[in-house]
Order: structure tokens, then sequence, then C-alpha cells
């Protein structure tokens, strides 16, 4: 579906194996994974958004392909991006919550991240004879172990903590005041970026700043004689909003002020896509190179975002909270114009990349995803029957739901197991339970299973947390995953209040 005709696309699945099987590294694509972070679902103009201008994005997604069914595995930042990094889900290795902030003091989680056991996707590309770059947001560990240079970057621009102000002429001066008074431990938030373990004075605004780095990384792969992996891991647009003059200016007309806040920020990103995509062509390095987008997690209500028509957002079982916007572009493989209807998921793309790479995963690194490489090709499901999964702990219970085909389950709150189709009910209106029940025994039975390859956590995002999960006794699976109305949750009495996202341009 994906080539004019059959006839070409016979052709060009000849080259592929070319490519995949003849060892010429130099004709291996280079792979470049753009991350925002928190950016909603209907966000973008690809996806929908009409008072957000994301014109180089559309053009990209224009020729590329749209994957409007793409999850990822967690809904919040830390565990979501470690997933996909490692290309297995991190409640297997400790990490189902977010390394704390240090600011916040809790010295003995300073010491976490993501395990010296996992093989990252930037490891095996870099041991395969990529040259490798990260530049951005890290959120996977700031100890010298789990630093970007010893975990598959041979290069690495940003700040390791899990978010960051925008503006250099405000943050320094506060970091430095913190300097003076001794008042450790410092917010992660006001930390200089660095460049290799080395503290830069950055002056631009920060996505224009992770602009300009991703540019002239690029520029520096195009002296070497390898393909390169560059994953930039832009923090807009979460928190805090701060967007320049200029990029406001363009969002008058929006009356919200998160939302024209928020907007000038991912405009600020598109922005930085298209000089990414300058730097790729004036290298010629434009038609050999796989362009992932993404986001991490789904948009924050309260803070200008929206995932209409999705339900709920960001920390949320729901689609909203972890169904995203997607792309792929490559114009040398991947005929562009055609949404790629079948789910998908950010744990595809370690063994997709390793595919295309060439590059060997080590039998250790047992991974959760799928290659996508030859669905691309003849635009087949490629995850027929298999099922993804989102598994968010709460205080002393777990909101949980999992997507298998066109059906959903899901428990969240003090609901009961729900089901619903979702490739017909994309905003989940419709219980479907009490038509289907041995459909839902049988996948809440193999989330089950799925829940015994968990490790208990090996951190958490604040100290009360991780407390709480003691006292909880958690996970307490077995209330999770029952589907006995005489089990029902005995959770806080809370009921999650279900919030609509507003239809795009509805902030005017
Ligand atoms: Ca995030």
């Amino acid at each position: 579906m994906l080539f004019p005709s059959r006839l070409p696309a016979l052709l060009l699945v000849t080259c592929y194996w070319l490519l995949s099987i003849g060892g010429a590294h130099a004709s291996r694509p280079n792979i470049i994974v753009v991350l925002c972070d928190d950016l909603g679902y209907s966000d973008v103009g690809f996806n929908g958004a009409t008072d957000i201008r994301t014109p180089e994005l559309d053009q990209l997604a224009q020729n590329g392909v749209v994957f409007p069914a793409a999850y990822v595995a967690h809904p919040f930042c830390g565990p979501s991006r470690m997933s996909m990094m490692a290309g297995r889900y991190s409640h297997k290795f400790g990490g189902p919550f977010n390394l704390p902030n240090p600011g916040l003091g809790i010295a003995e989680y300073n010491a976490k991240g993501i395990p010296e056991s996992e093989t990252l996707m930037s490891t095996t590309l870099q041991r395969a004879g990529y040259f490798t770059g990260a530049v951005g947001k890290w959120h996977m560990g700031i100890n010298p172990e789990f630093h970007p240079n010893v975990r598959g970057f041979d290069d690495y621009y940003g700040f390791l903590g899990g978010g960051h102000r925008y503006f250099p002429e405000q943050y320094r001066p506060a970091y430095q005041r913190m300097l003076k008074t001794g008042n450790l431990p410092i917010n992660e938030y006001f930390v200089p970026l660095q460049h290799n373990g080395v503290e830069v004075r950055e002056t631009e605004y920060i996505t224009d700043a992770l602009s300009r780095e991703a540019a002239r990384f690029v520029d520096e792969a195009a002296t070497k004689d390898q393909p390169f992996f560059l994953y930039v891991a832009y923090n807009a647009p979460h928190s805090p909003l701060e967007a320049t003059e200029a990029d406001l200016a363009l969002y008058a007309d929006i009356e919200d002020k998160k939302r024209r806040t928020y907007a000038a920020m991912v405009h600020a990103v598109d922005r930085g896509v298209g000089r990414l995509v300058t730097a790729l062509k004036r290298n010629d390095a434009f038609d050999n190179t796989l362009i992932v987008f993404l986001s991490d997690n789904g948009g924050k209500l309260s803070l200008g975002a929206t995932n209409y028509p999705l339900s709920m957002g960001k920390g949320s079982v729901s689609e909203g909270g972890h169904r995203v916007p997607m792309f792929f572009h490559w114009p040398q493989q991947l005929k562009g114009g055609q949404p790629f209807p079948h789910p998908v998921t950010s744990l595809d793309l370690y063994p997709t990349f390793a595919s295309i790479g060439d590059a060997p995963v080590p039998a250790t690194q047992v991974l959760d995803g799928t290659d996508l490489s030859s669905a691309l090709q003849d635009g087949s499901n490629p995850r027929a029957g298999e099922t993804i999964f989102a598994l968010r702990h709460r205080a002393g219970f777990s909101d949980a739901s999992a997507r298998r085909d066109d059906w959903k389950i899901r428990r969240e709150g003090q609901s009961d197991w729900m089901l619903f189709n979702i490739a017909e009910d994309i905003s989940e209106t419709t219980d479907m339970r009490d038509r289907h029940p041995e459909l839902v025994r049988d996948m809440v039975t193999e989330m089950e299973q799925w829940s015994r390859s968990h490790t208990q956590p090996e951190w958490f995002y604040v100290w009360e947390e991780g407390q709480q999960w003691q006292a909880d006794n958690m996970p307490r699976f077995d209330e999770t995953f029952s589907t006995s109305a005489a089990d029902a949750l005995e959770v806080p009495s809370i009921r999650y209040q279900v919030t609509r996202n507003r239809p795009p341009g509805s902030g005017r």
C-alpha cells in the first residue's frame, strides 16, 4: 500500500533486501528520532491542529507515513523514554516511575537510572558502525554510568534531568545564586546544559539551541564515513510554559494564555525540524535518512494541550495518555501520502532500526517490539493478534489498559474492566464488556501473564510514593487483574473525571 503499484513495490522490495543483507554499510540509512515532550495527539497540523501551525512537520508527514494508532509504552516521561530506548517495557527493569528531580533531595534515588544491563538502541547501532548523537532531555539517570556518552552516544548536548527552564538569561543567574548560597540539592531545571559532560554557556532559547545542535551534529556526521543515528529529545512543549516574544506574537489570536504559549513552543519545535531538514539537504543526506517523529506521552490538558478526539491526557491509560502523533519519513524507501492504519508502539522502533541498520541485537536484550520494516513494505498488520499494554501504578492500585487488534480493555480508578472497539470508538465512549465477556477475560488474563515479568520498582518520583508503595503492599496484581465483580477494587474514593479534549482551534 505504500508504493505506487505492485511492480515498483517488488523492485523496491528487492532493493530493500540488498540493503539489508548486502552489508553495504555506506548505503545504510541515517536514522533520526525527534521526540517531543507532552505533545498532544492533535497539536500538530498533520494530526488535526488548526490553531497551531506546523508547516515543516506537516510537509514531512505528507511525504511520509503517518501512524494514527501509535502508542508509547507509558503515559508519562521517564518510563516512556526508557522503554523506547531499551526496547522493553520499563516495568521489567524497575522503572515504572519517573526518576526524582535531585532538587527533591532523595539522595538514594539520585544514584538510580536505567540499568546497565539494558543495551540501548544507541549502543546497538553504535556497535554496528553508526555515528551516534543525542540532543536534549535525557531523564534516564544522572550518575556517570547512565550518561549518554557511555550509553551508546558518541556525542551528547543537553541536560540530564526530566525537564528544563527555557531562557538561559533567567535560569543561569538563578543557578549561580543557588551555588553561592550552598543551598543544595539543586533543581535540575536550572542546571546549565552540557556538551559531552562539559558545562556550556548556552545563550539561546533552549528549543532553538537544541535545534542548532541537532543541525551541527548532522554537519559533523557528514564528514564521517559512517551512517548516523541522532536522537533529538526536545523538552518542548513540557512545562514550564515559556516561549519567545516573537513566537508568542505569531499566536496573538489565541485568547487562552496557556494555549497561546504552548502553541508558540510547538512552533519553535517545528522551526527546529525545518533547520534539521535544511542540514540534511545541504549534506545530501535527506533522501536516505529515516526521520521518526513522535511524542513521549499524551498532552497535558491543564497546560494548553489537546488530544482530541482521544479521551483524557498525560498520565492516563485512556488513549489520550499514551496514543501519540507519529510519522516516518524516508524518501528513498517509503512512499508517502497514506496513513499506516495498524497499531504500532514506540517499542517497535528498536527492532526496526536494528533491522534497517543491519545491527545485531545482543541475545541478552530480549525486545518487546516488532520489526516494522516488512509491514511498511506491504502494508500488512505487523502486530496482528499481539497486545500493546499500558500500566500506571497509583496509590494502592494500578490503572491498566491493553489493545489487541481492534479491541481495548481498560480499568482506571474505581472502574471495573471495560471493553471498547477502539477501531470504531476512538474516544472510548461505549463499554462493550457485557457483549464480549470472554474476550475481556482473555485479554485480562494475557495482561496478568505479562505483569509477571515485572520487577519491584528501583526508584520512586517522590519519597512518599515509595513509602506508600510499601504500606500498600503493591503491586497487588491479583486485584488489578480480577474480572470478578466480587473482587471490585478497594481503592480510595476517587472516580476520575472524564476530561474532554478541546476540538482543534477552540482555544481562539
Ligand atoms: Ca513527557
